[in-house]
């Protein structure tokens, strides 16, 4: 037995035109660099990790048994302009199991090779940005944060080239609750394909929405589910980078880790990605980005309701209103980090006030939060003054909590992936040296628990550590 997958394939069964059938490309030299034995467990997948026929599947050298490898087809809006064929470029779908909740998860390598779908590309990654999705998604895992994770990580034994060069080359094993985007809807659309529209329509609302019996009911679940995961981002300092209708699901998981970055100091326009000079994509326009996505979703939706009119005014309201839903998951989210344990009235004023005087010092968004209940957070302030005023206006809210060092212990976490770490990681790995990885992903395993034995991690950057822009990969 070197990897058994209990594969229940449903998406190749989608009539033609959902998916091209296509088989990874080999390469050289597998060699396998992680296996996720703990999620492997939750899936009922059984690997024998010392067989190292387990890297030429995971490298997509073998098809395993059952396996039905597709890439699929989408479109999507790239930073507001549209792309009416995009699709996975440089992925396989290998199939869907039924996880031990009964909840049914994709197998996806991503990495193994060209597809129709490519069109420039070559279909490859390189072990950098694997080891951060790898790394990134598991954190957001842990953190609490709806999101695909990783399954494996191996080596390809090849080279990529990329601007900066030769760079090894790597395949990601990604595990979704499905990988249909707000893009896909797009693709159907854009080729006024009502009947394919209609078959994604049933077949999303089966798998993620079974509650929902319109196309309009199935609006308001993503809203609810994308309006909650943008506050869930926003109480963890962490910026996407890549907000295209591609990239966000009708799951309304966390999707396509490219240039995302949890921010040190505070600032609500704080961008990373080296591609978003226009800062579409920053901290705070999430949540603006966010409803524009959806409200394409929306009219995807639209010519599947039997009165248009009606359609549009309904989900028209739907959209209008998702920001205040937002708003009020973010005021829930960022009550707990200051230990309140449900918001009230003249509560988002007080954690606005913090975050202001947070923004103005250049204050290390996690630690200030953990110092909140761990430490001294005083000292992450420069104007202490001011921090002394809002000190006591935040006693006095307290007094009317039971337990706000618990609250506030489970909602601000003592370690996250640090952009700067990520890379340090990342340089180790190019040398052959993965513990830095293995350790960022054992710290990581636990985020909230305070252990002195990764306090280094906890720290931000030294002004040359600093990573001042992400890249795509
Ligand atoms: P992403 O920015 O990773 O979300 O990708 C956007 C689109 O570009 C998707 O259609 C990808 O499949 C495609 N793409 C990204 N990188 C590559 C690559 N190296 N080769 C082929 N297609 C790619
Ligand atoms: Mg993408
Ligand atoms: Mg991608």
């Amino acid at each position: 037995m070197t990897l058994q997958i209990p594969f229940d394939n449903s998406y190749a069964a989608l009539p033609e035109g959902f998916f091209t059938r296509i088989n990874p490309k080999p390469v050289a030299a597998p060699r396998l660099i992680r296996f996720n034995d703990g999620l492997a467990r939750d899936l009922g997948i059984e690997a024998d990790a010392s067989d190292p026929a387990l890297a030429d599947m995971l490298a997509g050298n073998r098809i395993p048994d059952g396996a039905d490898p597709l890439a699929q087809a989408y479109a999507g809006h790239q930073f507001g302009g549209f792309s009416p064929q995009l699709g996975d470029g440089r992925a396989n779908l290998l199939g869907e199991v039924i996880d031990s909740a009964g909840r049914r998860r994709d197998i996806q390598l991503k990495g193994s090779g060209p597809t129709p779908y490519s069109r420039m590309g070559d279909g490859r990654a390189w072990l950098g940005p694997v080891l951060r999705e790898y790394v990134v998604s598991e954190a957001m895992h842990a953190l609490g944060v709806p999101t695909t994770r990783a399954l494996a990580a191996v080596e390809t034994g090849e080279k990529v080239f990329r601007e900066s060069g030769a760079l090894p080359g790597a395949v990601l094993t990604r595990v979704a609750d499905s990988h249909i985007r707000v893009g896909t809807f797009q693709f159907f659309l854009a080729r006024r394909d009502l009947d394919r529209l209609r078959a994604l329509f049933d077949y999303t609302r089966a798998r993620h929405y079974p509650q929902a019996e319109t196309p309009g009911e199935m609006l308001a679940g993503v809203i609810g589910r994308q309006a909650r995961l943008i506050a869930l981002w926003e109480g963890l300092g962490f910026i996407h980078g890549v907000m295209n209708t591609d990239n966000t699901t009708l799951s309304g998981e966390t999707i396509d880790y490219g240039p995302c970055a949890y921010m040190d100091r505070y600032h609500p326009q704080t961008v990373f990605s080296s591609i978003d000079a226009q800062g579409r994509y920053s901290y705070s326009n999430q949540a603006h980005v966010i409803v524009w996505n959806i409200a394409q979703l929306a009219t995807c939706l639209v010519p599947l309701t039997p009165d248009q009119d009606v359609a549009v005014e309904e989900f028209t309201k739907l959209v209008h209103d998702m920001p205040a839903l937002i708003a009020k998951y973010r005021s829930e989210v960022f009550a707990r980090k200051i230990g309140l344990s449900a918001a009230q009235d003249g509560d988002d004023a007080l954690v606005d006030d913090l975050l202001t005087l947070m923004q103005q010092d250049g204050a290390d968004f996690t630690n200030t939060f953990r110092s909140l209940s761990d430490g001294a957070p005083r000292d992450q302030f420069t104007d202490r003054d001011a921090f002394d005023g809002w000190h006591a206006r935040w006693q006095a809210r307290l007094k009317y909590e039971t337990d706000p060092e618990a609250v506030m212990r489970a909602a601000n976490p003592y370690v996250i992936p640090r952009n700067h770490r990520i890379e340090q990681m990342i340089a180790a790995a190019r040398e052959g040296d993965y513990a830095p990885f293995d350790r960022l992903l054992t710290a990581l395993s636990s985020p909230y628990e305070t252990r002195e034995e990764f306090a280094d991690l906890t720290r931000p950057p030294l002004p040359e550590e600093r990573v001042q822009q992400t890249f795509c990969g």
